[in-house]
């Protein structure tokens, strides 16, 4: 990926360019709104990409910002908990 605005980017501040959001559940549906992203920072020796996570739980808001390798554990811890979850 080059450096600078990236093609998926639709918002930046802050020297972060932000992709649009995933929702995880419809707003209002449930108590904790989580929403995913992609996420870049634009560095020297290059840009740094990851997801981010946007979590909503009434008044408190959460971001999280992880690298690539911090979101590929990520995944694989969730996808193994929820295997875990049906198996009851
Ligand atoms: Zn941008």
């Amino acid at each position: 990926m080059a450096a600078g605005h990236p093609s998926w980017c639709v918002s930046h501040d802050n020297g972060i360019h932000r992709s649009r959001f995933w929702a995880t559940s419809q707003p209002g549906h449930h108590p904790v709104d989580v929403r995913a992203f992609l996420w870049q920072r634009d560095l020297p020796d290059g840009p740094l990409v990851g997801i981010g996570l946007d979590i909503r739980m009434s008044e408190e808001q959460c971001e999280c910002l992880l690298d690539l390798g911090q979101a590929r554990v990520l995944r694989y811890a969730l996808t193994r908990l929820l295997d875990h979850a049906k198996q009851g």
